[in-house]
């Protein structure tokens, strides 16, 4: 078989190691041989080295800039275009996508040490994220219920953690799950549950059009799951939620 490729890319591929080389295809080797997934909505912050994501932002900013030139954008005259793919480059590493390449944030829990078992609420929460299919912006709030277990956390700790799930490239179903693995990391409650009403921009602004269309689900999670009743008071108290927010 020929290969269609470019030399430049060809070259890149078969550089040794020590050569300069796309530090993105490095990182991908390297996870490819220990096995290590790297989806879209997946973190790979453990798996960096120091100094790739500063090599990761000049690699992915030179990427952006090709685009721009795909799309003939006239970045070297364009005053408005001139360092866009540097901006959006430092966007996606470090703000919009931060969940993938940045550790999750520092949270300490506690032993609930009061035994505590009522269940509580939180919410709404913010969350933004981005679809999978087109990288155009979700946006949302969630609700979190949960029935305290062997652990407890500060209630803004559930805003950081849905925070940096959030920020990855996803689908809404994905998220919640993900999202509800690493509360039950952090707390394990007797019971968890989710819930996450957001719009799609590649809904509201390409392809149908539809401006008001939200997506909701949840999930539930241990006693949530068991008890109706229990579960019924979580929907009833983020309703209750909702309607504080609108009066
Ligand atoms: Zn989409």
């Amino acid at each position: 078989m020929t290969s269609t490729l470019p030399s430049s890319f060809s070259s890149a591929e078969t550089t040794p190691d020590a050569a300069p080389r796309p530090v993105s295809l490095r990182i991908r080797k390297r996870l490819d041989a220990a096995g290590i997934p790297y989806l879209a909505n997946d973190n790979i912050s453990h798996h960096l080295l120091d100094g790739e994501l500063d090599q990761l932002e000049i690699e992915v900013a030179g990427k952006v800039r090709e685009l721009l030139r795909s799309l003939v954008i006239d970045i070297d005259n364009d005053h408005n275009t001139e360092e866009t793919a540097e901006r959006v480059a430092r966007m996606y590493l470090h703000e919009v996508f931060k969940g993938r390449y940045h550790h999750q944030p520092k949270i300490a829990s506690f032993p609930n040490v009061k035994k505590l078992d009522e269940i509580y609420t939180v919410g709404p929460i913010t969350v933004r994220s981005a679809c999978s299919h087109h990288l155009v912006p979700i946006l949302g709030n969630c609700w979190i219920g949960i029935k305290p277990g062997a652990r407890v956390i500060g209630l803004s700790k559930f805003t950081r953690v849905a925070d940096w799930v959030f920020s990855r490239p996803h689908i809404q179903e994905e998220a919640v799950m993900i999202l509800a693995d690493e509360i039950e990391r952090l707390c394990e409650p007797q019971g968890l549950a989710i819930l996450v009403k957001a719009q799609h921009y590649c809904m509201k602004w390409r392809g149908v059009k539809e401006p008001q269309t939200s997506m909701v689900n949840s999930v539930v999670r241990g006693d949530f799951r068991r008890d109706p009743s229990l579960k019924a008071e979580f929907f009833e108290l983020v309703k209750q939620q909702n309607a504080l927010l609108t009066t």
